[in-house]
């Protein structure tokens, strides 16, 4: 039994004069106990697509079920979930204790020793029961954030949503809280699906990313297949850091020969075969997969230094070949300077070949 499932669904956002289609026609399946992270560039319907399995948008088209039970019109505290906001969004004028307790105490029939003893364990759980008596504004922002999950916690949802539920805090905390969030999703083994907008975030955390874009969603994976095995230059650019290169060039598809001002490259068989007769493609390959080739061959290529950036034991070389710039990680002990002509191997099992622009 899936946690939840969203099929087939649309949600357009209509102001009168323009439409705005936030979210296009989305299937997707969040598995029992899974860390399901949506990630993408602001504004590609990341939080719509929360906010609709939240309940707190509602949806235009589909249907959304969560444990096998169609959600549509079911209202936010009638659904089995928990939602963490950026923002915290806790109760000023209650204790740290009241703004735990709160959402049960609305929604449920249970007994408050039942309620309290939830606090407690959950404040135990994350190291905040010093702190259940002080009010929100008595807290940093990474103790507010802990209340706003063992809120959550305390409901002992289906799934648990996050909306970029670290953006607020400072770079070291939020690499700490990440560990920690992990390890209290491994304990309660609680589906989760986080909304984020940093791919290094979703690289990290996910058991399985959906990368989406322009309200399409563009590839669902682990993030090793989504970063290996990109279904498209989207996907490809958007994840991995620096992120991939891409050479786009004219292609001779009679002997899978892409050509770009005085630059040749050489296809394997296989990939001419996926590249068809078209006659333009573009050539994807990752930083730390281009290599320096003392030789020419059918995987090399002509480049010129442009930029050389030491980096402790690599060097990250910007360089430009045929009129797109490369970067290139490269490492050990070269005598490169900015003007140079130097050969490029693109060796030909880590290169990816995408339709051109
Ligand atoms: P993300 O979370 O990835 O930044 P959102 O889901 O917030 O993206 O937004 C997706 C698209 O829907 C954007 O174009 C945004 O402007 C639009 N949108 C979001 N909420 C509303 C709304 N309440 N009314 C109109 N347009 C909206």
């Amino acid at each position: 039994m899936a946690s939840a499932e969203y099929d087939n669904v649309y949600k357009v956002f209509d102001s009168g004069e323009d439409e705005v289609v936030a979210v296009e026609d989305l299937s997707l399946t969040v598995e029992e106990g899974e860390f399901l992270v949506l990630v993408g560039p602001s504004g590609c319907g990341k939080s719509t697509t929360l906010r609709l399995l939240a309940g707190l948008e509602t949806i235009s088209d589909g249907e959304i079920r969560i444990t096998d039970e169609v959600v549509n019109d079911e209202k936010p505290k009638d659904r089995d979930i928990a939602m963490v906001f950026q923002n915290y969004a806790l109760y000023p004028h209650k204790t740290v204790r009241e703004n735990m307790a709160f959402g049960l105490e609305m929604t449920t029939e249970l007994a408050d020793s039942e309620i309290q003893a939830r606090v407690d364990e959950a404040a135990e759980m994350l190291s905040i029961t010093e702190l259940l008596d002080r009010r929100p504004k008595a807290l940093s922002g990474g103790q507010k954030q802990r209340v706003a999950l063992g809120r959550a916690i305390v409901r002992e949802p289906t799934v648990f949503l996050m909306d970029e539920p670290l953006s607020n805090l400072d770079a070291k905390l939020r690499t700490e809280m990440r560990t920690e969030l992990q390890q209290l999703h491994d304990k309660l083994g609680v589906a989760t699906v986080y909304v984020t907008h940093d791919q290094t975030e979703a690289m990290t955390m996910g058991d399985r990313i959906a990368v989406l874009d322009g309200g399409q969603l563009q590839q669902l994976g682990t993030p090793l297949e989504c970063y290996h095995e990109p279904s498209n230059r989207f996907v490809a650019g958007f994840i991995g850091s620096p992120s991939m290169n891409f050479v786009e060039m004219e292609y001779d598809s009679t002997v899978g020969r892409g050509l770009t001002d005085g630059v040749t490259y050489q296809f394997t068989d296989e990939q001419a075969e996926i590249l068809g007769s078209r006659n333009r493609v573009t050539l994807g390959i990752r930083p730390e997969d281009v290599g320096l080739a003392s030789q020419s061959g059918p995987d090399t290529v002509e480049a010129t230094v442009e930029v050389v950036e030491p980096m402790g034991r690599e060097h990250l070389l910007h360089l430009d070949v045929g009129g797109d710039e490369v970067t290139a990680s490269v490492s050990g002990d070269y005598n490169i300077d900015i003007g140079d002509r130097v050969r490029l191997r693109f060796p030909r099992d880590r290169i990816h070949a995408f339709d051109a622009d």
